[in-house]
């Protein structure tokens, strides 16, 4: 038997109120680990540490935040390959996805540990005269993170990496189906150096150690990336709360990757595949809706089908892999719910979509593609989360923009062409947050920011040194030097 994990409250390791099974989605006869769950009190008790531990690192100096922040950096790239694993085996992206993301969180501390360097103010002269005006960014205080599954290490490393930098203290709720990540990912934090109580981890459920960060006075903003219908409630958990809490939401996607009759095929099959498949399409900047116009169309689902049929789905962590299993039996048949319902609404299921059976027990799914989809049905509308795609006929550049922009979402947006006119038009144009092309809509670089438009996001932008929007507020100072 394994020990259970723990959580961390105010520098110490504690045991929990219950306990959370991580399984392995490739095999699910594999007991990943065993984890603390926090409950109500231990979750209060976590945000009075981080309360009581804010205002000394409020007044940490940069050097202090850079030496942490740099230590976290290096010890996660120096353990990429074991974390990266343990990544795959919890959640099923496949190992070189798995190794990626956790580099991905090595390089976000990194960049962070820098800009902890770079906070300026301004000075200025009033319009009074003889006074002086001075603007500063101060931390905001407590700040509960609430993050999704499907980037376990990730998601929560651009939202810790920023706050710490910025001098906040946090209180860190992973998603529960993915505790391993969270409490590798907080044991390096324990060890950078960081005041006890600066950074706490409670490992629960959204409806106890969510909602308890949510109602908390002492929490002075939310940073939430997760589905639409858990945005609305934080949104309005966090207007209704006394103070009101500042909050981030990230949520969903319905994302459009257009093919122009012009377009490169073997690169827009590569950027189909890439952004509709890997990471099992549980990704929220996935391509689901791909919107082909009439001249290229036949030969692009031919070609995109061939490469479908070369895929190999399996384990996540054998080597080859292209795409591990879906992540549990909710969100596997969540996907296979919106396999029913676009064939019911009368779209062609060109290719795959079956439960595949492997060596072991598994949510494996065979990546689906939908082909004769209108953007009106709701695989079009609503954001599956799974290997799923639907192919959209065009009649030309014009129409696919229209449909390209006609949902209620706006994270990430494509395109295939060889024309720059369309290019330029289409970044102009196109209302999302995020526009790629000739690349995948899903991939992103750390430095700049992340974020949407529309259902998909509200708030600051996350990233890059736009995170200081969130986690920090402004200072207005004047000086009557007399
Ligand atoms: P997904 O299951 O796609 O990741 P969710 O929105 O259900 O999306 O979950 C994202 C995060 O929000 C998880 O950490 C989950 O535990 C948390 N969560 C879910 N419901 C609530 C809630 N009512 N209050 C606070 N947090 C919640």
């Amino acid at each position: 038997m394994t020990a259970i994990l723990k959580n961390l409250i105010g520098g110490e390791w504690v045991d929990g109120a219950g306990i959370t099974r991580n399984i392995n989605p490739s095999n699910t006869n594999d007991v990943v680990g065993e984890y603390a769950r926090a409950d109500k009190a231990q979750t209060e008790k976590a945000i009075s540490a981080a309360k009581a531990a804010f205002p000394a690192w409020a007044r940490s100096t940069p050097q202090e935040r850079y030496d942490a922040l740099n230590r976290i950096s290096i010890d996660i790239l120096s353990r990429k390959e074991e974390l990266g694993k343990l990544l795959a085996r919890e959640e099923g992206k496949t190992l070189p996805e798995g190794i990626g993301e956790v580099a991905r969180a090595g390089q976000i501390f990194a960049f962070f540990a820098g800009e902890a360097l770079r906070l300026t103010g301004e000075k200025g002269p009033s319009v009074r005269p003889g006074l002086e005006v001075e603007i500063s960014r101060e931390p905001l205080g407590v700040v509960g993170m609430i993050t999704p599954w499907n980037f376990p290490i990730a998601i929560p490393a651009w939202k810790i990496a920023p706050a710490l930098c910025y001098g906040n203290a946090v209180v860190f709720k992973p998603a529960e189906l993915v505790p391993g990540s969270a409490h590798a990912l907080s044991e390096i934090i324990a060890r950078s150096g960081i005041p006890a109580g600066v950074f706490n981890l409670v490992v629960g459920s959204g409806s106890v150690v969510g909602q308890t960060l949510l109602e908390h006075p002492d929490v002075a903003a939310i940073s939430f990336t997760g589905s639409v219908s858990t945005g609305r409630k934080i949104a309005q958990a966090c207007v209704l709360s006394t103070p009101m809490k500042k909050f981030q939401l990230e949520m969903g996607g319905k994302n459009p990757l257009i093919v122009l009759d012009d377009a490169d095929l073997k690169v827009a099959v590569e950027c189909a595949v890439n952004g509709a498949y890997f990471s099992t399409g549980q990704r929220c900047t996935a391509s689901s809706r791909l919107i082909v116009t009439a001249g290229i169309h036949d030969r692009f689902v031919e070609a995109l089908t061939e490469r479908l049929k070369g895929l190999s789905v399996d384990d996540a962590l054998k080597a080859g892999v292209h795409v591990g299993p879906v992540v549990d039996q909710s969100q596997l048949d969540q996907d296979l719910r919106y396999l029913k319902i676009g064939k019911d609404e009368g779209a062609k299921l060109h290719w795959g979509g079956e439960l595949l059976n492997r060596e072991t027990p598994g949510y494996y799914l065979q990546p689906a593609l939908f082909t004769e989809a209108s953007n009106a049905m709701r695989i079009a509308r609503e954001e599956i989360f799974g290997p799923v795609a639907a192919v959209i006929r065009a009649k030309n550049y014009e129409e696919a923009l229209a449909i390209a922009n006609d949902t209620d979402f706006g994270l990430a947006s494509g395109i295939c062409t060889t024309s720059l006119k369309y290019a330029s038009h289409y970044k102009r144009n196109s209302e999302a947050g995020m526009v790629m092309v000739n690349l995948p809509t899903a991939g992103v670089d750390y430095h700049v920011p992340f974020g949407g438009r529309k259902g998909s996001s509200y708030g600051a932008r996350e990233q890059g040194s736009y995170a200081r929007e969130f986690y920090t507020t402004v200072k207005t100072a004047y000086t009557n030097p007399g």
